[in-house]
């Protein structure tokens, strides 16, 4: 069968194509017959298996192990401006389906290969649109991407934010951001669940904020709002903006959140997101300071809180440092439990994709046997709607987080 669309062609080896037909969409250097010399990095390749017949369309990257990422399987249809608009508007008809855009206008609106798009992420900050390219693919397909975004979102301005590290993976350059769309307006102001937040979209962490907490802080505030109590605190570590402390303090007034985080600039804006939310930051904590030494002192001195949050960044990108990723999240929690008050609450998260919830399951059971406490789990989350996973690709399910009552 001829196919209506070509592009260079890669030959699978015998019986390679099964993974791909079945929806992964990565194909491994291994799998391929002979690697193409005359396709330049992130250039468009059509995939044969080895008795010729058509497989999948993607790009190809000669410096990486994931040599193809499938864009379609449809050998008839061309990756084009119209291609990435319909992909886009899919994309945003499962936000439509999943959050209530009433209350939240902060949501990955492509989260890469969950949204059948690998290598791209667009988050929408109030209308602003923040691009990440994590591939030579997606660079080479930006200027179709950009317009498309444009097309059906008609956002006020699009950033694109290629500084990100997971780039040099593909032997792409980390670069500044820019503006390639539109006019930012002066103050950028996103609202969660009804709450405000202020977003920094040009140095921000992740690309500003981190929406795959979204529904974790929602379950939050239920433990925030139960614990009546005068004189209750929230330990929050790795705070960044503070999401999870203006969550909880907005249904308890009278709580009083400490927020531990290394960036200073993180936690000037958690003081202006309290202030955003009616909420005092001078009746709360903000310490600028390494977590790990912060929570060591806080034993020393027999500090106890009544909810503790966890919320460390990924202690591993690749399964080489597995190891001690693993031994990073025992020793975290070895020293977070310490501080729950008996009855009280621990979030504990990891959003390491290379490890699994049972492997981190087992770093909570290592920590409870060496401080002698008890979890009882009462929720368990992953990474929220607006970052599905495409089931056939289950690498795509990074986020892991655990609410348990500590004994
Ligand atoms: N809980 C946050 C997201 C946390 S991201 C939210 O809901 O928005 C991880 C944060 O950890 C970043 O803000 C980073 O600045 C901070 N961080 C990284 N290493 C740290 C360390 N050793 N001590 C304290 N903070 C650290």
């Amino acid at each position: 069968m001829r196919f209506m669309v070509s592009n260079p062609i890669i030959m699978l080896r015998k019986g390679r194509e099964w993974q791909l037909q079945r929806g992964h969409p990565w194909l491994f250097s291994g799998a391929i017959q002979q690697i193409p010399k005359s396709v330049a990095p992130g250039g468009l390749v059509d995939l044969l298996d080895a008795t010729g017949q058509f497989v999948a369309r993607g790009y190809f990257n000669p410096q990486t192990d994931i040599a193809v990422r499938v864009l379609t399987r449809n050998p008839a249809e061309a990756i084009d401006q119209a291609f990435f608009q319909r992909q886009i508007q899919q994309a945003l008809d499962l936000r439509r389906l999943a959050l209530d855009l009433s209350q939240t206008d902060v949501f990955r609106l492509v989260n890469a290969e969950g949204d059948f798009l690998p290598g791209l992420i667009v988050d929408n900050y109030a209308g602003v649109l923040v691009v990440q390219s994590h591939t030579a693919g997606i660079d080479r397909l930006l200027d179709v991407i950009i317009p498309a975004l444009s097309e059906v979102i008609q956002p006020k301005a699009i950033i694109l934010r290629n500084d990100v590290a997971v780039r040099t993976r593909e032997g792409l350059e980390k670069k500044e951001a820019r503006l390639v769309a539109g006019d930012l307006p002066a103050d950028l102001t996103i609202c969660e669940n009804g709450l405000s937040f202020g977003i920094d979209p040009w140095k921000g962490q992740k690309t500003g904020f981190f929406a795959d907490q979204r529904d974790k802080r929602r379950a939050l505030q239920k433990y925030a709002a139960n614990l009546t109590k005068p004189d209750a605190t929230l330990l929050n570590c790795f705070s960044y903006s503070a999401g999870f402390s203006v969550y909880a303090a907005a249904v308890n007034r009278g709580l009083r959140t400490i927020n531990i985080d290394q960036s200073a600039s993180a936690l000037e804006l958690a003081r202006r997101n309290f202030t955003l939310n009616g909420l005092n930051p001078a009746a709360h904590g903000f310490e600028a300071t390494d977590a790990f030494k912060w929570l060591e002192q806080a034993r020393e001195q027999g500090q106890q809180f009544d909810i503790v949050i966890l919320d460390p960044p990924a202690f591993a990108k690749s399964n080489s440092e597995k190891k001690k990723a693993l031994q990073g999240y025992t020793r975290l929690n070895r020293l977070g439990l310490p501080l729950v008050k008996p009855g009280g609450v621990l979030l504990t998260c990891s959003c390491t994709g290379v490890i699994g919830l049972d492997e981190f399951e087992n770093c909570l059971r290592e920590a409870m046997a060496a401080t002698g406490r008890s979890i009882q789990m009462l929720e368990i989350f992953e990474n929220g709607a607006d970052h599905p996973v495409n089931l056939a690709a289950p690498e795509g399910r990074y986020l892991k987080a655990l609410f348990g009552r500590v004994g």
